[in-house]
Formats: C-alpha cells, sequence, structure tokens
C-alpha cells in the first residue's frame, strides 16, 4: 500500500509547532500525568486540536495524510515526553488505521477513521490470559447468529481499555484451528456495546498515565457489520500486518525515548562533579555517551529505511522486527547507562532517570517480545535461503 504525504513545508511547520509543544507543554506536565496516572482533559483536547490523534490517517478521511516516514518522525519527536502522551494516540494512527485503511469496507473507514482523527481514542485487543506471544491460540470467540455475532471471551492488558470509544478485537469465528489461522478474524466494536465491561487498570512498572486493562465480552452481540472489511478468517493477517506499523511504532518511542535519557545524563553529568571534574570529563563517562549516541544513530538509520520501505509499499516484515528488536533492546541498554552516570541520584525517584529506565522496559516485550522478533527475523532470512533468493 502506498502512504500518503504531506507537503514539506506544511509538515515543516508542523514539526516546529510539535516541538515546541513537546518541550513548552508535555514535558512540564509529565510529572501530573505520572502522578494522576492519566492525561487531564485539557491536555487531550489540546493534542486533538494539534491534529496528534490523524497524523496518519490520509487527508480524505479527516487525518493530515503524513507519510508514514513524516508520522513516525513525528512520534519520535513526542516521544521525547513522557510515554502516556503516544500511547493515547498511536493505537488509532498506527494499527487500527493500519487495519481499517487496507482491509475495512468503505463504509467502516467512513464511520471509524474520521472519528479517530477527530480524537475517538481506539485500542487493539488481542492478548489474552491464556495467549499472548502465541496469538493464534486464543480462546475468544464470535458465533455467526443471524445477521450478527455473539462474542464471549477475555482481553487482558489491553492498552487504553479505560478510555477507548473503539476496539479492534481480533478473536475465533471457527472453534477449530484452521490452515493460515483461518480461524481468526477481526472487528471493529464501540467500547459502549452492551455485554462489555473493563477491568481495574493494572498497575505497571511504568509508563504511568498509560493505561491497560481487561477487557471482558459476555455475549456481546455485534451487528455483522463490525466484521472487519466484511470478511471472515483473515484477522491473523489483519494482526500481524498492522503490526509491523506497530513496531516501527515503538522503535520511534525507543529512539525518542533514547535521545531524551542520554541528553538528561549528558546535562546531569556536566554540573556534577567528581575528584574535582565534571562527571562528563572521565573517559568511562564518555565512553557511555559514546556508545548511546552511537546507538541512537543506528535506530534513526534504521527507523528512516524502514519506513521508506514501508512508504514505498514494500513488505516490511523483516526490517519492522529488525528495528523493533534493535532499537528496544538498544533504548534498554542506554537508560542503564543513564540511570549509571547519574550514580546514586540514577535510583531516586526525585531525578528523572530512574523512570526512564522504568518506562523503557516495556519496549522489549509488547508489539512482539525481543524472542519472538527473533524467531521472526530468523524465519524470513532463512525463506530466503530455502526460496534460492539468498
Ligand atoms: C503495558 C502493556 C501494554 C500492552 N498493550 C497491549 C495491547 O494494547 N493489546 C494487546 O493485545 N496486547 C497488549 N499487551 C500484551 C503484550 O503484547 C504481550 O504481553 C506480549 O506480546 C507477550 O505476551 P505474554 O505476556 O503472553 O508473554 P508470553 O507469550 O507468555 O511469553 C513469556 C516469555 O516467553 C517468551 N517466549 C514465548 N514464546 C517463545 C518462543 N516460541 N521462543 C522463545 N521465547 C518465547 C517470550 O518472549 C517471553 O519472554 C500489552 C502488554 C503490556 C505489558
Amino acid at each position: 500500500m502506498k502512504y500518503n504525504e504531506m507537503d514539506q513545508d506544511t509538515y515543516n511547520l508542523f514539526l516546529d509547532t510539535l516541538k515546541r509543544y513537546v518541550k513548552e507543554r508535555m514535558v512540564p506536565a509529565e510529572n501530573e500525568v505520572v502522578e494522576a496516572n492519566e492525561i487531564p482533559e485539557h491536555m487531550l483536547e489540546e493534542m486533538r486540536n494539534l491534529g496528534l490523534f490523524g497524523l496518519n490517517i490520509a487527508e480524505e478521511y479527516g487525518g493530515a495524510g503524513m507519510s508514514a516516514s513524516q508520522y513516525l518522525n513525528a512520534l519520535t519527536e513526542m516521544s521525547w515526553a513522557a510515554p502516556a502522551y503516544r500511547a493515547i494516540m498511536a493505537i488509532g494512527n498506527g494499527i487500527v488505521n493500519t487495519a481499517l485503511t487496507k482491509n475495512g469496507t468503505e463504509a467502516q473507514k467512513q464511520t471509524w477513521l474520521p472519528a479517530i482523527a477527530g480524537g475517538a481514542i481506539a485500542a487493539f485487543a488481542i492478548t489474552e490470559p491464556g495467549s499472548g506471544s502465541d496469538s493464534a491460540a486464543m480462546r475468544s470467540m464470535a458465533v455467526k447468529d443471524g445477521d450478527s455475532y455473539v462474542l464471549n471471551g477475555v482481553k487482558r492488558y489491553i492498552s487504553n481499555a479505560p478510555f477507548a470509544d473503539v476496539m479492534l478485537v481480533i478473536a475465533r469465528t471457527s472453534s477449530e484451528d484452521l490452515p493460515n489461522n483461518g480461524h481468526i478474524s477481526a472487528f471493529l466494536v464501540p467500547s459502549d456495546t452492551p455485554g462489555i465491561s473493563v477491568g481495574k487498570p493494572d498497575k505497571k512498572m511504568g509508563q504511568q498515565g498509560a493505561q491497560i486493562a481487561d477487557v471482558i465480552f459476555e455475549d456481546t452481540r455485534l451487528p455483522a457489520s463490525a466484521l472487519l472489511g466484511a470478511q471472515e478468517g483473515n484477522g491473523f493477517q489483519v494482526a500481524m500486518n498492522s503490526l509491523n506499523n506497530g513496531r516501527l511504532s515503538v522503535a520511534a518511542a525507543s529512539l525518542g525515548s533514547s535521545k531524551r535519557a542520554l541528553d538528561s545524563a549528558i546535562r546531569y553529568g556536566m554540573q556534577r562533579t567528581a575528584f574535582g571534574d565534571q562527571i562528563t570529563s572521565f573517559q568511562l563517562t564518555q565512553a557511555k555517551i559514546a556508545d548511546s549516541q552511537a546507538d541512537i544513530y543506528a535506530m534513526e538509520c534504521m527507523l528512516r529505511d524502514a519506513a521508506l520501505k514501508l512508504d514505498q509499499g514494500l513488505d516490511i516484515r523483516l526490517e519492522a522486527a529488525c528495528v523493533k528488536m534493535f532499537a528496544s533492546e538498544a533504548c534498554g541498554r542506554i537508560v542503564d547507562r543513564v540511570v549509571q552516570i547519574y550514580g546514586g541520584a540514577g535510583y531516586i525517584q526525585d531525578y528523572e532517570a530512574e523512570r526512564f529506565f522504568r518506562d523503557s522496559r516495556l519496549y522489549r516485550i509488547f508489539e512482539g517480545t525481543t524472542e519472538i522478533m527473533q524467531l521472526v527475523i530468523a524465519r524470513a532470512v532463512l525463506q530466503q535461503y530455502e526460496k534460492g533468493l539468498a
């Protein structure tokens, strides 16, 4: 699929505005967001007014029509600030937008894309208590009943569930496991549909302000029009394709968080002295800065390349897994070095280094763990050999 592109002058203006908003509004409000464990409504309204909920949605559906490259660059800028800001807008712009744009019926696109671009909050529900990495083993089941489906099951760790207006729910439409995961379908579900309840938000290690919770479906009756693309059996494919986009989004978040954390460590190290010298004057500190900067540059290059390929309509399954794995692991290394540069202060909540450390741990887990990325990468590489393409 070829993505849109915003004209460069408009994009540059937007980016200047976004950078100012991040520095002047999002960063100063971080502590409030973290302590309240939610983004205040007035800031959500500002984010909506800036068009952040529809950056990657096509203009014809009310979005800003950015290319993947432009969008991911904007996400990187936003991820200088606390991760909660990205979490609330990235699922609608990313996974749900991709699924709708590629697979939705025109009526589904008309219903949901303008709503999301205007600030409706989206969630993506595939994980269950008994299945995460092995998502095709899910138990949730939608049974056809006349002109509707009746959905039962529990989804776990669903980002934005407590705030969501719409959910892309992946569920079985066959109790038998079918070839190519043909037992799995995708549904667009308004959160206020009778028969849906949302559990208490989970207490997480980090990323406060972003919330996750269980979503419970009990005889939830969905009209047939909720079935994505009016087609059963392609839900797994839809989820995996959309996850490519989600993985680049996590890479952008890892990159933005890494830049922020390194900047914080350098500023701290320049004013902190030991043995009569700045911490940053020590070569062992400089090695940490150098290794982190090299990691950041590698992330930037990989993300730029993968985004460009996505814009060219190429299959980026391999690249998305590589950049997600590399960026999230590199971010983990960087925030660990940042805590070390801070010394004792790195372990104390009055300073920001320990939050960076906790917030970043998630990047290696969600949207496919590092181990699952390794499997995806190895499988894709080996397939090239099997097909004689290597
Ligand atoms: C904060 C947060 C937000 C989330 N948001 C969402 C969301 O919005 N929507 C959603 O659907 N899900 C969401 N998730 C779920 C997340 O995607 C899963 O937790 C993740 O994919 C891992 O699944 P799991 O927790 O079941 O781990 P498991 O699958 O139980 O894996 C446990 C460990 O085993 C390893 N492992 C599993 N299989 C293999 C294998 N074949 N080879 C080697 N190692 C393996 C894993 O890598 C991991 O280290 C979220 C999770 C969190 C914590």
